[in-house]
């Protein structure tokens, strides 16, 4: 979804997408019948959208992570990293999004530091930080990396904190949607 218009986002100064259409292929995009890890038919790989004109909303309104947060580095520029970052669920959850032709690339450096950061710093607050690699999800925490695998349609990843013995620690475990649990 090669867009930088969003209407309501601001894209951090001197950023685009340039020759970036990774978008098009990590992401689903339901107007275009497009599924998640395959290329969009619309689009020219590494140049843009043969449909710029005409493309759906749900392109024209998305502008990844690398665009609109200053947080991430430059080396995020998903074209070079193979990696975009996105603000799913509402805001609750900062996913990910690995390239599956690079599948290890959040593990290196400095992308792994910065990820790991980040689930520190969000530790206490209610956002996730999730990495997606194809259907596979690891949930990064401060000091456990926690591989919940493929997640069905009816179940959720929930994540928190408790004190075991004196000790805060972090979890995060699968449940179904319906989970009362999930409810109270
Ligand atoms: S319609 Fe265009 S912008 Fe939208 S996903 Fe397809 S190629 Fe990307
Ligand atoms: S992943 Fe980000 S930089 Fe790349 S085309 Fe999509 S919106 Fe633009």
């Amino acid at each position: 979804m090669s867009s930088t218009d969003g209407d309501n986002n601001e894209l951090v100064s001197g950023r685009g997408c340039g020759h970036c259409t990774l978008c098009c292929k990590l992401l689903e995009i339901k107007q275009v019948a497009s599924p998640r890890g395959e290329w969009c038919r619309h689009c020219a790989v590494g140049v843009g959208c043969k449909v710029y004109a005409e493309r759906p909303s749900e392109c024209r309104e998305f502008n990844c992570g690398y665009l609109l947060w200053s947080g991430a580095g430059e080396h995020w520029y998903p074209a070079r990293s193979k990696m975009i970052i996105v603000l799913d669920h509402d805001g609750s959850r900062l996913a990910i999004h690995v390239d599956p032709k690079r599948p290890n690339a959040w593990r290196e450096q400095p992308f792994y530091a910065d990820i790991k950061d980040w689930a520190r710093r969000t530790a206490s607050q209610s956002t996730q930080v999730v990495v997606c690699v194809g259907e596979q999800h690891i949930v990064i925490l401060p000091d456990s990396d926690v591989d919940l695998g493929t997640l069905a349609d009816d179940e959720r990843i929930v994540t928190g904190q408790v004190t075991e013995n004196g000790v805060l620690r972090s979890f995060a475990i699968k449940m179904r949607a319906d989970d009362p649990r999930l409810q109270a």
